[in-house]
């Protein structure tokens, strides 16, 4: 794939392959980029060894010499076997990964950790959740294990109810952690129908109700603020999983071409909340993040080791997570990402308006349409919709949609 011609964004992709997009567009001309890759590259290896200088003279070990000649061939297959992905901007986590951090301990990371409570702080003010605990995770699936384990111990002898749409991961996990898992039925704009969700709770079964703000499928917005209203009457606790969704709450004002804002509101009054920065947070994988309203539920995680927390007093990240080491590069990535687009309307905001703002002009087309059918409009940035040349039947619909994607 040569450096795709024209302008950057989804007009000029006229192209039979996948053309790198992301935030510095195409490859080629750097002026189309947003940022220079050439020259934060280059500044990251110099800040390093500049860093390094600081320790004084000494010899690299024979086992670590790598020959750069050696290294030539590997590297050219390595850069040839990505071609079909898309590049991001990784000047953060490639500058922090030199140093490699790791945020299990303040003694193991330091600044990044600082920069992970910072950046969670702001994703916790974005939900309004002021009395947060918080961490980054490697994933969104993670992340919510976390949450679905939290409630285990919170909620003994009760299950957990999703919808039928929500991630497959729920249902996973909840087998993994030997809790009933309770699929409930959607309506059919794919949004939990929270009469079934009620005739459910009648039967005392359930201790926790995941909502997905953002379904993966349709991008379907469950109603929590329905269900927050549920949970004095049943005690249940309420988990939002907005893997995908979650900063789509910066566009949530009810405007004409905005997001409904009643679900986005009653996340801050939810138990536990999952965005993963690693899908509309701009990051390299991973990059998920759990955030809990009651900061008491570190009492679950169980943990003994001295031999890593040796240099505070304070509650090291390690102490409030199910993992133990984690990349502090993706705290520094998502920290230097929010330095220039923090979670705010007028920051980040932009990117996800400009998300939703093409899959409304694209719903428009499909409107238009006499070969395609739309399934639903958008209620974030997800468009679905089937060719309607393919005959009847599911199986006719996946034919041609596979067609489609091949030619
Ligand atoms: C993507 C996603 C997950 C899983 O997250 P990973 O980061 O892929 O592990 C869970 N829930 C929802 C709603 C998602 O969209």
């Amino acid at each position: 794939m040569g450096p795709p011609p024209g302008r950057v964004g989804p007009a000029s992709r006229d192209r039979t392959r996948r053309a790198p997009t992301g935030c510095h567009g195409p490859a080629g001309d750097r002026s189309l980029r947003g940022v220079d890759l050439q020259r934060w590259l280059a500044e990251a290896v110099s800040a390093n060894e500049r860093w390094l200088a600081e320790f004084g003279a000494f010899a690299v070990d024979a086992s670590q010499r790598v020959d750069d000649d050696e290294l030539a061939a590997p590297f050219a297959e390595l850069v040839e076997r990505l071609r079909d992905n898309y590049p991001f901007a990784v000047a953060g986590y490639v500058a922090t990964m030199l140093v490699n951090p790791n945020n299990h301990a303040l003694d193991g990371g330091p600044a990044t950790a600082e920069m992970e409570r910072e950046v969670v702080a702001q994703l916790a003010d974005m939900f309004g959740l002021p009395d947060h605990l918080g961490h980054l995770t490697s994933s969104g699936t993670i992340a919510n294990l976390e949450a679905l384990y939290v409630a285990r111990e919170s909620h003994p002898g009760r299950g957990v109810a999703f919808s039928a749409d929500a991630h497959y991961t729920h249902s996973r996990m909840c087998g993994l952690l030997g809790v009933d898992g309770f699929a409930v039925p959607t309506d059919p704009a794919g949004r939990m129908d929270v009469d079934a969700l009620e005739r459910l709770l009648l039967t005392d079964r359930v201790g926790t109700v995941v909502v997905t703000a953002g379904t993966t499928g349709l991008g379907a917005v469950d109603p929590v603020d329905e269900v927050v209203a549920l949970r004095e009457r049943y005690g249940i606790r309420v988990h939002v999983d907005a893997a995908y969704g979650g900063f789509f709450t910066l566009l949530a004002d009810d405007s004409v071409d905005g997001v409904r804002s009643a679900p986005w509101r009653a996340v801050g009054a939810c138990d536990s909340v999952v965005v993963d920065p690693h899908k509309h947070g701009l990051q390299p994988y991973g990059c998920g993040a759990v955030l809990f309203r009651d900061p008491s539920v570190g009492r679950f995680y169980g943990h003994d080791s001295p031999y890593t927390y040796f240099t505070s007093d304070e509650l090291h990240l390690g102490e409030i997570s199910l993992e133990c080491s984690r990349a502090g590069a993706a705290a520094a990535a998502l920290w230097l990402t929010f330095r220039l687009l923090p979670p705010a309307r007028d920051g980040l905001g932009q990117v996800l308006a400009a998300c939703r703002e093409a899959a409304l002009d694209w719903a428009d087309l499909l409107d238009s349409s006499d070969r395609l059918r739309m399934y639903q409009r958008p209620e974030l940035d997800i468009v679905s919709y089937f060719p309607l040349t393919a005959g009847s039947g599911m199986a006719a619909i996946d034919k041609t949609s596979a067609r489609m994607l091949a030619d």
